[in-house]
């Protein structure tokens, strides 16, 4: 039995969580989950977006599945999301993009990973006014930052037969940072001779990926470029109803949907639950339960693929629980 975290979030997280849990149930892995809450309602209720029974919970389970959060823009409290990622210092953000069969894409071909640092860089939260004319953010980058998450890239390549790994970066004009991360990432590069290694500027890398996205295998990229890049490979495969990602630590991780909390979708059970159910099936390979992880995924291409059991985003009519209720039904077949 494996202990797992399950925060639901708020917008339309409720509902995909719910939706994520009950296929998790019925995939043969058992899992005893332990719901904890975390987003803007809980400031009216402990002061805080961020529990601390919420942590503590996840310090217990090492493992937590996890819905969207929504951070007010500009002003108001500071991303739930990121402060997870610090908590626990979850280094790396894994974001596998690929075509489904059915779903409707301008490209073919494409199969690349994101590997994105998850604590430094912009990102770091180092910002402050000066005065009233002006504001300054601080990009941190280092040198052990930079080592492990290319490690991370290198070692996920190796482990799951992938080819290249491809650096992004803007060295050319943040010498300094981008040029410690690209540094250092040829140099972990050279004790990998067995895995083709490239780098790009950040900017051409955008065209190019755009244009040839089959070229692409893993993608390692510090924070900020990460963020954007992965949302522009969701899209190159039918939007972020479908990406999922994990948040790897040494000894946490916490998995959840690329996407936000959709506030104009909350509580209209339409949501695409799909991106949570495959972030909890990633979940499962992490937890060593391939096989009930492996029965999620077929049944999610098949659903898929047959066009029509689906949710509005990818043109179908089901609701969100609805979309469960089926792939339930498909995995019992
Ligand atoms: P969003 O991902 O919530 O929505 C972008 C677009 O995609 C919207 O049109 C939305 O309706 C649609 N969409 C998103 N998820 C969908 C799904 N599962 N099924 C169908 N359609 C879906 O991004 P946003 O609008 O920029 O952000 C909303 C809030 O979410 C913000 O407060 C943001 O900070 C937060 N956010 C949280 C996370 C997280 O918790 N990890 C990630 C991104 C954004």
């Amino acid at each position: 039995m494996h202990k797992v975290t399950l925060i639901p979030g708020d917008g339309i997280g409720p509902e995909v969580a719910l939706a994520a849990r009950r296929v998790v149930d019925a995939s043969g892995a058992e899992i005893e989950w332990h719901v904890a809450e975390a987003g803007e309602a809980q400031m009216d209720v402990c002061g805080t977006p961020l529990p601390e029974a919420t942590l503590e919970s996840i310090r217990r389970d090492r493992v937590a599945l996890k819905g969207p959060i929504t951070t007010p823009v500009g002003t108001g409290f500071r991303s739930v999301n990121v402060a997870l990622r610090k908590e626990f210092d979850l280094y790396a953000n894994v974001r596998p993009v690929r075509n489904f069969p059915g779903v409707k894409s301008r490209y073919e071909g494409v199969d690349l990973v994101v590997v994105r640092e998850n604590t430094e860089d912009l990102y770091a939260g180092i910002e402050h006014m000066i005065g009233d004319y002006a504001a300054e953010s601080i990009k941190l980058i280092t040198r052990a930052g930079s080592e492990r998450i290319a490690r991370y890239a290198f070692d996920y390549a190796a482990a799951n037969g992938r080819k290249k790994v491809t650096a992004i970066h803007k060295a050319n004009i943040m010498k300094c940072t981008d040029g410690l991360f690209l540094d250092t990432v040829r140099a972990v590069a050279a004790q990998y001779p067995q895995i083709e290694f490239t780098d790009e500027i950040v900017d051409a890398a955008c065209m190019h990926v755009v244009q040839r996205p089959e070229n692409y295998d893993v993608l390692v990229l510090p924070n900020l470029y990460g963020d954007i890049m992965s949302d522009l490979c969701a899209g190159l495969v039918g939007g972020i109803g479908l990406a999922p990602s994990a948040n790897i630590g040494e000894g946490c991780a916490i998995f959840e949907a690329v996407h936000g909390s959709a506030p104009k979708h909350a509580g209209k059970n339409d949501a695409n639950p799909t991106a949570l159910i495959l972030s909890a099936a990633m979940m499962l390979r992490h937890l060593g339960e391939g096989e009930a992880a492996g029965r999620i995924e077929t049944a999610v291409l098949s659903l898929l693929e047959g066009g029509v059991q689906v949710t509005y985003d990818l043109g179908g009519g089901l609701g969100t629980s609805e979309f469960a209720d089926a792939l339930i039904a498909q995995m019992g077949k």
